[in-house]
């Protein structure tokens, strides 16, 4: 997949409202990649990355960089003294101590000054470069899409290095490249002060390279997870039921089953907090019945999540 089908499938998949933020940073003498612009006035890198999800394609040289703390963290210029040791961060009033400025700058990622000589940044649909890393902004529930693909085919969970500071330039861009690790932030004062993301987003970073493996599992998570979990599938009854006057339960709630849609896949009686539905076999088939339905709470699990729609509620 080129960056543009990327783009399309995550755009599409996620419902997302930004591009993702294509981001690469160049070496000294390195070419720099095509169609990209520096701008007219300095910006931050948060600040670019905004631009960049709005549709516009960067160049940005040390001289384009407007936060000295984001252009010396991502190895484009020697950190000032006042920001290495920590000082800056109490006048700004953002930590109380010099031992916790230094604490937190300390366990942040960062590269070497001179290590890089620019940063592009493009909407991943346009960028003509392959990018180190790429930037979501996004809300919550398209994060927890983007979790559960990544763990789609290793199981693993993930362990996030984040904090509220240095957010697109240390945690999102140079802690990303270094851990070849997907990354969030909630972004930081900066990124807050200056740039246009809502205070319902915030943002993941992954590395380029493991792109294509997490639109293959989020293709895998359309087929039913996300549609499912997007209509709500299990919502309304529950609504029903709070709204009752008369709790639900006892011999209040007919649970039928379409013997003839029933393929006997099991979802039904594994899901049950009940034990209400077990499988039984019907003409040497499979199929699942309703052998205790006194019992059902009608929590709408089973026919929410049954494939063959064969299972219907009845609250009386
Ligand atoms: S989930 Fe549906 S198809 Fe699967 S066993 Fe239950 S009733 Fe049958
Ligand atoms: S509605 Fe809930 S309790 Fe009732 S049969 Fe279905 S899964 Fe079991």
């Amino acid at each position: 997949m080129n960056n543009n089908e990327l783009a399309t499938a995550l755009t599409k998949m996620l419902t997302l409202r930004w591009s993702p933020v294509a981001v690469k940073l160049v070496k000294p003498g390195e070419k720099v990649p095509e169609k990209v612009t520096q701008p007219s006035v300095p910006l931050r890198h948060c600040q670019a990355i905004t631009l960049a999800r709005r549709g516009n394609s960067l160049y940005m040289p040390p001289s384009r960089h407007a936060c000295p703390d984001g252009a010396a963290i991502m190895g484009l210029v020697p950190m000032s003294p006042k920001l290495r040791s920590g000082e800056l961060y109490l006048l700004f009033k953002k930590l109380p101590t010099i031992e916790c400025a230094q604490k937190m700058i300390a366990t942040r990622q960062e590269f070497e000054a001179g290590t890089y000589a620019a940063t592009v940044l493009a909407p991943l649909e346009d960028a003509t470069f392959e990018p180190d890393v790429v930037i979501f902004t996004m809300y919550p529930e398209q994060m927890m899409w983007l979790m559960c693909a990544a763990s789609y085919s290793t199981g693993e969970r993930h362990n996030f290095h984040t904090s509220g500071y240095n957010s697109t330039c240390a945690d999102l861009t140079v802690q990303v490249m270094k851990t070849q690790q997907m990354n969030i932030s909630f972004g930081c004062y900066g990124a807050r002060a200056i740039s246009d993301i809502s205070d319902f987003e915030a943002y993941v970073s992954v590395p380029f390279q493991q792109l294509p493996t997490l639109v293959g599992a989020l293709e895998k998570l359309s087929v039913k997870s996300i549609p499912e979990a997007r209509r709500r599938i299990y919502m309304p009854p529950v609504i029903d039921k709070v709204a009752c006057a008369e709790p639900v339960g006892g011999n209040s709630v007919d649970v039928r089953i379409d013997s003839n849609q029933c393929t006997g896949c099991g979802l039904c009686e594994a899901f049950c907090p009940e034990a209400v539905i077990r499988m039984v076999t019907m003409d040497g088939k499979q199929t699942a019945s309703a052998s205790a339905a006194e019992k059902c709470c009608a929590c709408y699990t089973c026919a929410g999540q049954c494939p063959q729609k064969a299972i219907q509620l009845t609250v009386r």
